[in-house]
């Protein structure tokens, strides 16, 4: 059974069946290991002990993303969104997780073959596993952040649209160079020097209490807690303006907070040694993170279309 010590919940489903997770390993040789030819996603599942109830939060819409990026890469998997909802539902019953929860979906080129071949690897295979996960960053905390040296790839370069393995290498050297100068994650800015996003986070700043986010045309994933805090913000009177952000205006904006599955909500108090507002928690922030945090854990009936409920 899961618990806070273990790093992994024991059952994995790979090759079309659920196996311990020990068991669930590919050769050194495939293409996904050697080329990165793999699209993978995250989704959150959230445990509620008194009533033994794992609430996956917008289930649908993250596999609609993943069958999007391999619709990208022109590529398929056997399974359609219902089937792969099933699959993790079943996974979910099978390890009976007692803590949150995080369901890493991958689908990978199997071939053993040289060479980045998409055309021979167009039926890719589908795994899952899940691991135990409380934050990923702080949340109750203001993070340092770097705007990062590196690049977002652009669009017709890397698409950054689908959650597509090899891109990640992206993500790791700008963390890499975040952490090596004491600071505690990364922004992003795109080609043409615009802000783009963080290394697996969306994200948002506040401007005299209108929220404003990068669109989707400058280079980012189409985050689904980016879309659920837009909804959040727009149903509760907040302003929401999705446009470009120069890297300048990060520095004069009055709160900022990153978004993702795995980070939830984490707000910002400082961008290359520069203050946001008073270095304080903003008080847009504290109100989305607030509601944010009921809505993911199915407490705000309004919005309970958005969590799948299984009984564990
Ligand atoms: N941007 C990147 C690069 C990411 O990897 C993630 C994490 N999936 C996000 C943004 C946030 O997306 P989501 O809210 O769908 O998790």
């Amino acid at each position: 059974m899961a618990n806070k010590t273990t790093p992994y919940c024991p059952y994995a489903f790979f090759q079309g069946k659920f196996v311990k997770t020990e068991e669930a390993k590919i050769s050194i040789m495939a293409r996904a290991v050697q080329y990165g030819m793999a699209v993978f996603s995250g989704i959150r599942g959230y445990y509620n002990q008194d009533k033994r109830l794992l609430s996956l939060f917008r289930i649908d819409d993250h596999y609609q993303r993943l069958l999007n990026a391999l619709k990208i890469l022109g590529v398929s998997i056997q399974y359609n969104k219902e089937e792969l909802k099933e699959i993790t539902i079943k996974l979910a019953k099978k390890n009976k997780p007692q803590t949150d929860v995080y369901f890493r979906p991958y689908a990978y080129a199997s071939s053993l073959r040289l060479s980045p071949n998409l055309k021979e690897d167009s039926l890719f295979v589908f795994a899952l596993y899940s691991i135990p996960l409380g934050d990923y960053l702080p949340t109750n905390k203001g993070l340092s952040v770097l705007v990062s040296s590196w690049q977002r790839p652009a669009d017709n370069a890397i698409p950054g649209r689908g959650k597509i393995c090899g891109a990640y290498i992206n993500s790791a050297i700008a963390r890499k160079e975040a952490m090596d100068l004491d600071f505690e994650e990364a922004i992003f800015l795109t080609a043409d020097g615009h802000v783009a996003e963080g290394t697996g986070e969306n994200v948002f700043i506040v401007r005299d209490r209108v929220l404003i986010t990068p669109s989707e045309s400058d280079d980012i994933l189409e985050g689904i807690t980016r879309k659920t805090i837009i909804q959040l913000a727009k149903d509760n009177g907040i302003p929401v303006e999705i446009r470009r952000i120069d890297r300048s205006e990060l520095y004069v904006s009055d709160e900022a907070f990153f978004t993702g599955t795995a980070c939830q909500l984490a707000w910002i108090s400082k961008i290359d040694n520069r203050l946001i507002g008073s270095g304080k928690k903003g008080k847009i922030t504290a109100k989305l993170q607030d509601l944010f945090f009921r809505v993911v854990r199915g407490e705000e009936y309004k919005y309970s279309g958005w969590c799948n409920k299984i009984k564990i």
